[in-house]
């Protein structure tokens, strides 16, 4: 894959791109990375990239110019019209707290494109007709506002890099993790990324191939010793039966995507074991709000 990331402030991914799999990654030629400077790009002498708000109002905005003429200059990008259709393999993206919401599964998107060019806002934000006829969707890292899409546009590249295949020494283990709903085919191998599981697929993984996170948050991972300052790993995940195993840790993971992100259970198909499991979960739940009411 090529990305190519379009900011006023290129030394700003100095760091952030070099290290752990998105270095190795690089290295092993599965991802370039082009930065590029707008103000390369402006005709004036002071370099200008920004200025005022047709209509008045704060700030400062990016104006229009270098950023039409650093995509062009890319060479070889798919006509807009073209990004726009299922078919495409590029994309052009405005970073953007207007954008959509960036979530696991428009990461595993992105993560089968060619190409990506992505441009980062700053100041007020970026003339509207960069969304309107350059870029071809914008993205939002969260319902939040940052003061620029460098930071956006690190994140994109390292949740899209780790999805390339190979960038991880487990293929599998992109596969199990939170969010990604992933459906078994054989031998613990999990293929399908399809979004809503069968309840069948989620009941048959084994231990070694837990690919079960059919949508909702990881389960708890622990690693030696086994006693750290008694605070102790759970006995279950010592006793190698590995059907009870897998039942603690789909168990643990609805226990915590329940906890945490409740909105994630409605949305993901669930096994009648889920359900009774869920029943538990909540039982136990309620148990335990009782005993500490009391105590109160
Ligand atoms: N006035 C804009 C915010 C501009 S912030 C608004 O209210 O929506 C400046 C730049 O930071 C934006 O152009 C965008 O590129 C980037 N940015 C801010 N918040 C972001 C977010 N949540 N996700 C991705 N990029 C963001």
């Amino acid at each position: 894959m090529q990305i190519d990331i379009l900011t006023i402030f290129p030394d700003f991914f100095r760091g952030p791109l070099d290290f752990g799999i998105v270095r190795r990654a690089r290295e092993a030629g599965l991802v370039e990375i082009g930065i590029h400077d707008l103000r390369e790009f402006t005709k004036d002498k002071h370099r200008t990239v920004d200025d005022r708000p047709f209509g008045g109002g704060e700030g400062m905005v990016l104006k229009p110019e270098p950023i039409f003429e650093c995509v062009e200059s890319l060479g070889g990008i798919e006509p807009r019209a073209e990004r726009v259709d299922t078919a495409a393999k590029h994309s052009v993206i405005l970073l953007s707290a207007q954008g959509q919401k960036l979530d696991q599964q428009l990461a595993q998107e992105l993560s089968r494109l060619e190409r990506l060019v992505l441009i980062c806002g700053r100041y007020e934000g970026v003339d509207e007709r960069i969304s309107e006829h350059l870029a071809d969707q914008e993205i939002s890292i969260g319902d939040y506002v940052l003061s620029g899409g460098e930071l956006g546009a690190a994140v994109i590249v390292d949740t899209v890099t780790r999805l390339i295949p190979g960038a991880v020494g487990n293929e599998a283990s992109t596969q199990q993790e939170s969010f990604t709903a992933s459906r078994k085919v054989a031998d613990g191998v999990c293929a399908d990324r399809s979004v809503h599981p069968t309840p069948a697929a989620l009941t048959q993984d084994g231990p070694s191939s837990t690919c079960v996170s059919g949508g909702l948050l990881d389960y708890p991972h622990y690693t030696r010793p086994a006693d750290f300052r008694g605070m102790t790993v759970p006995e279950v995940l010592m006793n190698g039966n590995h059907d009870q195993i897998r039942r603690w840790r789909r168990k643990t993971a609805l226990a915590k995507t329940l906890r945490n992100r409740p909105d994630l259970l409605e949305r993901v198909a669930l096994s009648e074991e889920d359900k009774e499991l869920l029943e538990e979960i909540k039982e136990q739940f309620s148990v335990v709000g009782s005993q500490s009411s009391e105590k109160r």
